[in-house]
């Protein structure tokens, strides 16, 4: 593993109960990397995100990850569920819940937690909104409020998992541009699913595209080249 490595997967197996959904992925995420994961419902998008988060063992191969990541520089986006649009707190309390895993057993957010959650809110433009319910805001502000929060726990690296589903196409664009903006200036790596193939093509420096005979992983041009961009896309667009 070399230094600006983060995360690197050398012939990686992942599935569940000895079932294998992904085999044999050779993978390196480096430092300020963008890495865009495509392919079709069930191919395992999520499940490999599971993996690089070492919440799921892998079945055989190695997951290498830099011991910073161990303690908590990433910050994970999940899939949205019904319950979590509900969540009854303000959006100040959602975005310091970033900090829980990084606090231990402290019963208390620090004034730098603090200090840095506001300046998160602020730098994805809803400082506004920090006092009010995170239930009443639009599915576009939520997902600002949530990678505020994930900004919290990530240092390094953002993993997000299908971050516009439901958002309406303005909403989705700021997205993506706050995501190229953390990538570009600030050097975040991220790592995304998404069915949205034009903003992968555009921002992204790698594209995986999970498949039922394999995985292609290449540039966005060399992506478009192959068979499974020209087929994937013919589906997508
Ligand atoms: P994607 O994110 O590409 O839609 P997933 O990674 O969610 O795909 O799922 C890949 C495959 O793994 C699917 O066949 C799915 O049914 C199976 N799978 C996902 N999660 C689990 C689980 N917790 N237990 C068993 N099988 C699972």
């Amino acid at each position: 593993m070399g230094n600006a490595d983060l995360i690197v997967c050398r012939d990686v197996s992942l599935g569940y109960e000895g079932q294998e959904v992904l085999s044999h992925l050779n993978l390196r995420i480096g430092g300020g990397d963008y890495l865009c994961v495509v392919g079709d419902n069930g191919s395992g998008k999520s499940t490999l995100l599971r993996g690089l988060l070492g919440l799921l063992p892998p079945l055989a191969g190695e997951i290498c990850r830099a011991p910073e990541l161990e303690s908590g520089a990433v910050g994970y986006l999940p899939q949205q569920t019904q319950a979590q649009r509900d969540f009854p707190a303000t959006v100040e309390e959602v975005v310091l819940s970033g900090f829980l895993n990084r606090r231990g057993l402290r019963f208390f957010y620090t004034a730098a937690e603090k200090s840095q959650a506001l300046m998160n809110l602020g730098k994805l433009g809803v400082l506004e909104l920090r006092n009010q319910s995170y239930r009443r805001l639009s599915g576009g502000q939520q997902q600002r409020v949530l990678l505020a929060r994930a900004l919290c726990a990530a240092s390094r690296l953002l993993i997000l998992d299908e971050p516009v589903t439901g958002l309406d196409p303005a909403a989705a664009q700021d997205l993506y541009k706050t995501l190229n903006y953390l990538n570009r200036r600030e050097g975040m790596a991220v790592v995304m699913v998404t069915h949205d193939l034009r903003p992968a093509l555009r921002d992204a420096g790698t594209v995986l595209h999970i498949g039922r005979r394999g995985v292609f992983l290449g540039t966005p041009a060399e992506y478009l080249a192959s068979p499974e961009g020209r087929r994937f896309r013919e589906v997508a667009e």
